[in-house]
């Protein structure tokens, strides 16, 4: 018997399997029903749809290319070698696609502000981009750590108009940042739609954020059909929130011989404190909206988080994830701080291509397990995003480890 299609797709209350929901205060309830309505609207809506890939073609860049890295397969030997090139997108990396349909929705709810966290500034930088574009007011909330480690980035909201709120509470990173918005999105529900940038949260942003990223899968299996003539034999992505990689895996989730690798960061050692590999140290709880793998201490404390790139830096991962882990159809991995910053030396080197530090973990891992590749796989990478915001990051990385 043929095994059964695989339906990742949440039900109606936005559980996939037993992960997700809707885990806000009363005063949520309200703006997210709102929002899950005219999300399952739009996306049924044929102008909605030709309105979005008109923006994505003629303002985001797409199709990104699937680019053939013959140095990189030579190394690696295997057959072929393909990054799937997100990090020409415009602003530089893929969350620009999730930020473009959002706000295109937002203009459908009447909504004139925008609001948004962000964590290395990338996100942060595609909405506040689009924002203009759209000529919404945007105002983005940011820890204040990550202000200092992404200096370039709030320079660029700054000039495009955004207002740049730093938030102090905490570990002054990403999860405040989080709070920081819901807040704000409570007291302004009516002007105001809240730009979530990952595969997080409550319903319906896991899924929503889902089906924008997809169209990065979507090319990917038409254009590897093309060029190469069949199905890839893995194919790996960084999960932060999860949304690059699950835009790109969710199109091949019933291809069950594709395998579909996702690397976490496992920051200094996974060791309470000094990781963001969920699925390495983390267990099942909840935060800021949803059920998942969340890293946790013994009496359900969120833990302290770290890795050497920010866009990973975070407690928990998009609770789709948690679902395609337990069904055994995704594996997961991680790898440390190191072989993060040597894989973003070795690929600049390779290709010419300096990826940003968290695609730089998917490249580590491939380089990593090397051993497991046969001379006629074809593997694709997601190269999520270019790492011009990160020299400066390296660099000091560098200058720590002479000390
Ligand atoms: C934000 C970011 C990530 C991590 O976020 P996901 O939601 O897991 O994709 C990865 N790569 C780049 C370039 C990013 O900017």
């Amino acid at each position: 018997m043929p095994k059964q299609r695989l339906n990742t797709d949440p039900d109606q209350h936005g559980y996939f399997g037993s992960y997700g929901g809707m885990y806000v205060p009363e005063t949520l309830m309200t703006p997210l029903l709102e929002l899950s309505t005219a999300y399952d609207q739009a996306r049924k809506d044929s102008d909605f749809k030709r309105e979005l890939n008109a923006l994505l073609r003629d303002y985001v860049g797409r199709p990104t290319p699937l680019y053939f890295a013959e140095r990189m397969t030579k190394e690696l030997g295997c057959k072929a070698v393909y990054l799937k090139r997100e990090d020409l997108c415009h602003t530089g990396a893929h969350k620009i696609n999730n930020s473009m349909g959002q706000a295109l929705l937002a203009k459908r709810m009447g909504k004139q502000r925008v609001i948004a966290e962000t964590g290395a500034g990338q996100h942060g930088v595609a909405t506040a981009t689009v924002a203009a574009m759209f000529g919404m007011e945007c105002v983005i909330y940011m820890g204040e750590l990550d202000m200092e480690r992404q200096a370039l980035n709030v320079f660029r909201m700054r000039s495009l108009g955004a207002e740049v709120v730093p938030v102090t509470a905490g570990q002054k990173t990403l999860k405040e940042a989080i709070s920081e918005a819901m807040r704000d999105w409570v007291t302004n529900i009516r002007s105001t739609h809240y730009i979530l940038g990952s595969a997080l949260g409550a319903h319906p942003y896991p899924r929503m954020v889902r089906d924008f990223q997809s169209v990065i899968g979507k090319e990917t299996r038409r254009q590897v059909m093309r060029i190469a003539g069949r199905l890839p034999t893995a194919i790996l992505a960084c999960v932060g929130g999860g949304s690059n990689s699950i835009g790109i895996f969710h199109p091949f989730i019933n291809d069950r011989k594709v395998r579909l690798i996702g690397v976490e960061a496992g920051g200094l050692g996974i060791r309470n404190g000094q990781h963001a590999a969920r699925f390495a140290g983390g267990k099942v709880g909840i935060l800021q909206g949803t059920k998942t793998f969340v890293l946790q201490d013994r009496n359900g404390q969120i833990q302290l988080t770290h890795s050497v790139s920010a866009g990973l830096d975070y407690a928990a991962i998009g609770p789709e994830h948690s679902l395609l882990r337990d069904l055994g159809r995704v594996e997961y991995g991680h790898v440390n701080d190191r072989e993060a910053v040597d894989a973003f030396d070795t690929l600049a080197r390779w290709e010419g291509l300096l990826p940003a530090l968290e695609t730089a973990h998917a490249v580590a891992y491939m380089i990593k397990h090397a051993d497991q590749w046969r001379k006629n796989d074809v593997l694709v990478l997601n190269l999520s995003g270019r790492g011009d915001k990160d020299v400066q990051q390296v660099a000091a990385w560098k200058q720590e480890q002479q000390r």
